[in-house]
């Protein structure tokens, strides 16, 4: 079994109880760990697989908080940094009119530093780029350009999921598709929503949108849909992969747990140049992937919802 090493973000959320009104009347929250790439760790973990998780903490008690999370799921936090700057944390709340009220301070996980002497850890393992605030700048997007380069010449295998957030871009669109390039390029595999997927390519449909993702380099596509499942693409195949029927009540993480177990699969193939030519495998994977994707759906929160390995083979 490969291990999976999720480099990116780690920060609390502050999601707002009595939802239904903005920020500035909700008075009470509930403290929550986030953060996409640590979602994935604990995604690939809680299914029994290695997840290392590469990220950058707080020295107070948030900080505390989320690596005991990860911890306790099982993800190796050896390589998570700490910082002297606050754990970052972000405050959401869903207004009466359905629009989401967001305040992100952005702390310590900004400050991860590259660290060189890990690199020979990555010699044909897995490196996932959950990008969701790695490519706003400072040390963090230095570190990520880094460990790319590391994963390239330990012959990894690469994965990016952009994981664009409207609340942290604004309508600079632009830059994030610039910066998402060289990861696409790169990447073995790819996991875009389908805006992601549209936006990062400016074509009008799926089909197109993955041709063009193609060209840029990526191997493997995985698009995500929601309840309608994942379309997948790779050079000699494009096909929708049907979800499972849930009842579902929160959404949160269905996409981190779809691409941890997508990786999960992948860590455990003797070879995992194989999968670029078996796109009968790379089918039946995402079947099981779109099944932890909808079993997280079915309860509230990212991190408790997702399923075990006998939750999912059930
Ligand atoms: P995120 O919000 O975490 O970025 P995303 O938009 O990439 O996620 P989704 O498309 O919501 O992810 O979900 C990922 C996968 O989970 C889907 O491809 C699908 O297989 C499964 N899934 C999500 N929602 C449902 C649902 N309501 N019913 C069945 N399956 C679902």
């Amino acid at each position: 079994m490969t291990r999976v090493f999720c480099i990116g973000e780690l920060l609390i959320d502050f999601v707002a109880e009595n939802q239904g009104s903005n920020l500035s009347k909700a008075m009470n929250f509930t403290k929550k760990a986030g953060g996409a790439p640590a979602n994935v760790a604990c995604a690939i973990a809680k299914l029994g697989g290695k997840s290392s998780f590469i990220g950058c903490v707080g020295k107070d008690s948030f900080g505390s908080f989320l690596l005991d999370v990860l911890k306790n799921e099982g993800v190796d936090i050896s390589m998570a940094q700490r910082s002297n700057i606050f754990t970052t944390l972000a405050f959401v709340s869903i207004a009466e009119d359905g629009e989401r009220d967001f305040v992100f301070n952005r702390g310590a996980d900004e400050q991860l530093k590259y660290d060189s002497s890990i690199k020979t850890e990555f010699k044909k393992n897995i490196l996932h780029f959950g990008a969701a605030t790695a490519l706003l700048g400072g040390p963090l997007e230095k570190a990520y350009g880094h460990y790319l380069f590391d994963g390239l010449c330990n012959e990894s295998f690469i994965a990016f999921d952009p994981n664009f957030r409207s609340d942290l871009w604004g309508d600079d669109e632009a830059t994030f598709t610039k910066k998402c390039m060289p990861y696409i390029e790169k990447s073995h595999l790819c996991k875009f929503s389908l805006e992601e997927a549209l936006l990062l390519s400016g074509k009008d449909t799926v089909e197109e949108a993955c041709a063009f993702l193609h060209e840029i380099g990526a191997e493997i596509i995985t698009v995500t849909l929601g309840k309608e499942g994942t379309f997948v693409s790779t050079k000699t195949l494009q096909k929708t992969v049907p979800s499972i029927a849930v009842s579902a009540v929160d959404t949160t993480g269905a996409g981190d747990a779809f691409i941890g177990c997508l990786l999960y699969q992948i860590s455990l193939l003797p070879s995992i140049e194989a999968l670029l030519n078996d796109d009968q495998a790379l089918l039946k994977m995402v079947e099981k992937a779109n099944k932890a994707g909808a079993i997280t759906t079915t309860k509230f929160g990212a991190i408790v919802a997702l399923p075990s390995l006998t939750q999912l083979e059930a």
